[in-house]
């Protein structure tokens, strides 16, 4: 993996999936510097049989599919980096984010962190009259005592850095954009599944290429 870029960059992408890719290749064919870094997690490696993927007959490994995006990535100059983005702040009219305690600058940021892979959790349901009683084992918490229990399967989104900086997240928990992906933070923007809809590569893609495009045009004007 390569070294992160010590100069202030025009844009950092937080997240190396389909979207995140997709977007920093965008980028770099527009002239633009983009760094990528990418904790490694990517549910593009998932989809064993990607079916629903426009273009892609019959079984494909997902995996193929992912590397294939990284060296086009890599190809038009995009730097991809592994590590985890701990903490993104305002500086000045940019942002410095902290990447494995080293800190880097761009003029915008790209959130495509994606989400992550659903979990089954136990939720008690309110205390009635008449129903068996079930205890609940917490860790590191007293068992609380309810009458039932419902199983709810839901997928965590990773948010956090986007609404310390005081973006919007939509009721069932995804970012908020408009629709050339921006957030309600100037030079903040979302894409993939980190967004509310379709949990698709090409929905990814294409949300990453709309964002690529929107950021493009709000840093200052290049020969492209
Ligand atoms: C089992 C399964 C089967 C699927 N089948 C299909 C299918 O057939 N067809 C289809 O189109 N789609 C399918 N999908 C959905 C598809 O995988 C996702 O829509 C797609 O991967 C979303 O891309 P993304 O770039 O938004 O997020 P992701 O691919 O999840 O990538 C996000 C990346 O960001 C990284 N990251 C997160 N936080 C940080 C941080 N703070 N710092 C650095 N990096 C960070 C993560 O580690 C990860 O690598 C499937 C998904 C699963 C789980």
């Amino acid at each position: 993996m390569n070294a992160l870029p010590a100069s202030r960059m025009d844009c950092l992408v937080v997240g190396g999936g389909p979207a995140g890719l997709v977007a920093a290749t965008n980028l770099a064919r527009y002239g633009r510097q983009a760094c990528v870094v990418d904790r490694g997690e990517t549910r593009g490696q998932r989809p064993r049989h990607p079916r629903r993927g426009p273009g892609v007959p019959g079984a494909q490994p997902g995996s193929r599919l992912l590397e294939r995006i990284l060296r086009q990535a890599e190809a038009a100059g995009v730097v991809v980096c592994r590590g985890v983005v701990e903490t993104l702040a305002r500086d000045g009219l940019g942002f410095v984010a902290e990447v494995d305690g080293v800190l880097v600058r761009a003029r915008c940021v790209l959130i495509a962190t994606g989400a992550i892979e659903p979990q089954t959790v136990a939720c008690p349901l309110p205390l009635r009259r008449g129903h068996p009683r079930v205890w609940l084992h917490a860790a590191a918490a007293p068992a609380p005592v309810v009458d039932t229990m419902q199983a709810i399967r839901f997928a965590r989104v990773p948010v956090d850095l986007a609404v310390a900086l005081g973006a919007r997240r939509a009721g069932d928990g995804h970012l908020e954009v408009d629709i050339r992906q921006s957030t309600c933070v100037p030079g903040l923007y979302a894409a993939g599944d980190v967004v509310a809809g379709l949990s698709e590569v090409a929905v990814a893609m294409a949300e990453a290429a709309v964002a690529a495009t929107a950021i493009h045009r709000a840093l200052p004007p290049n020969r492209h």
